[in-house]
């Protein structure tokens, strides 16, 4: 058994001792890329956490973890915070991909991919959507044929995220396609620095984008790199997307989740442009959205501590639907809040036209959260599992 103020003592010492400057504050939160630079101190965290098997607390030590219990964990998160210490590598190799392997890898697969998820030793992409198969993905149709000792890839998966850069993809491809359509598919993982997967950005309005569409032409993969077994990806890609949304929804242990999380200003930007009376926000309507909007992101707060709590394994089940669902609306209805207080300041595209940095970065990031309705699982499909698993609702 642990002592946790002994445990919360040295980690306190260790991480004075080890987080350098340019890892604590504002800044660069790798994912493990190979193509993509990084600061030396942000290096330095990355590197000195993941020798302590603190990028994974909670894995195995012999998969690069530290194999912290949850109350280890809530210590470790509370100190990284208390020095304000950024998360040293997040991304879905250490959340998502990552915790699949160790739920559904073989020992082989587990020792040769866990280290390099551990390491950030290349990032990694999420092919599932296709244009044809979003909330339906069952419908997918991106093909793998075995030959030999290996799986030759053919099809087109959309909106990958990150794909520029990734280095890795972990596939939802169709094995057996004479079978019922769940049950043909399987979760393949993908080397991107191949001829046979090619990669081009889709733009968005405001020019620059995080999604991709990632082409595979006779792109191969070792039978070897199959999770969970043949025709078995529909099993370990759905717990995989429990894994995405407990990371969306701040309950996902099992990954890098923790550090530094920023400061609300959203009563204090609210009063700049609604104006305050006698020190109270002076429109009673906006004040009443606020202080519902503060109790809502507290009851969420609780919330997410209690899923933590109650983990018996290393993610929530059906719970990480409802919890992604409330914690993206409540979010969303904090930008809604700052947009209306904001008026007409708050509609103003670039700098040129007079709006302060502060203006578009709220403008650009009150639309880029909207997709948090849909990345992962829109909100319709989010209520049908919530009805279906969590309130056991008939079909
Ligand atoms: C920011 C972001 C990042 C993403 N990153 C990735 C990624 O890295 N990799 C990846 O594979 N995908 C990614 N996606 C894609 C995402 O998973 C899909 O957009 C999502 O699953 C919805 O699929 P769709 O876009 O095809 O919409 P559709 O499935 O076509 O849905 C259209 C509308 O119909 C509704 N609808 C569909 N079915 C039902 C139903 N049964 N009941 C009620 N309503 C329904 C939906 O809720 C939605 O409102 C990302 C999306 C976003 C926004």
């Amino acid at each position: 058994m642990v002592d946790l103020d002994t445990f919360r003592a040295e980690t306190r010492a260790w991480l004075e001792e080890n987080c350098p400057p340019g890892a604590r504050g504002p800044g660069q939160t790798p994912i493990g890329s190979r193509s993509q630079s990084m600061e030396p101190d942000t290096k330095l965290w990355l590197e000195r956490m993941a020798d302590k098997g603190w990028t994974v607390p909670t894995w195995p030590r012999e998969y690069g973890g530290a194999e912290l219990g949850n109350d280890e964990y809530k210590i470790l998160i509370e100190e990284l915070k208390r020095i304000n210490a950024r998360t040293p590598l997040t991304g879905r190799g250490v959340n998502y991909i990552g915790p699949t392997i160790l739920e559904f890898g073989t020992d082989e697969q587990k020792a040769r991919w866990l280290p390099i998820c551990a390491r950030g030793e290349g990032a990694w992409a999420m092919g599932y959507s296709e244009p044809g198969a979003g909330s339906d993905l069952a419908s997918l149709s991106t093909r793998a044929v075995r030959e030999g000792d290996n799986y030759i890839i053919n099809g087109r998966k959309t909106w990958t995220s990150d794909a520029s850069y990734c280095d890795y993809i972990f596939v939802l491809v169709r094995t057996s396609p004479d079978k019922p359509r769940h049950e043909g598919i399987s979760l393949v993982l993908v080397d991107m620095h191949q001829e046979g997967v090619s990669v081009s950005p889709i733009p968005l309005l405001s020019g620059a984008s995080p999604f991709c569409e990632t082409i595979f032409e006779d792109a191969i993969a070792p039978v070897n790199d199959v999770i969970g077994g043949v025709d078995r990806g529909w099993t370990v890609g759905k717990r995989l997307l429990q894994f995405e949304r407990s990371t969306h929804a701040g309950i996902n242990i099992s990954g890098s989740q923790g550090g530094r999380t920023e400061e609300s200003r959203l009563p204090e930007l609210v009063a700049k442009y609604v104006g305050t009376e006698q020190g109270r926000i002076s429109d009673p309507v906006m004040r009443t959205r606020l202080t519902q909007h503060e109790m809502n992101t507290r009851a969420q707060q609780i919330t997410q501590r209690r899923a933590i709590a109650e983990l018996q394994s290393r993610a929530p089940g059906f719970t990480s639907s409802a919890v992604k669902l409330t914690n993206a609306l409540n979010i969303q209805e904090g930008d809604e809040i700052l947009m209306d207080a904001m008026g007409t300041h708050g509609y103003r595209w670039d700098t040129s036209s007079g709006a302060t940095e502060e203006e578009v970065a709220s403008l650009k990031k009150w639309l880029y959260q909207k997709s948090l309705t849909i990345a992962g699982g829109t909100k319709e499909v989010q209520l049908n599992i919530i009805a279906k698993r969590v309130l056991g609702l008939p079909d």
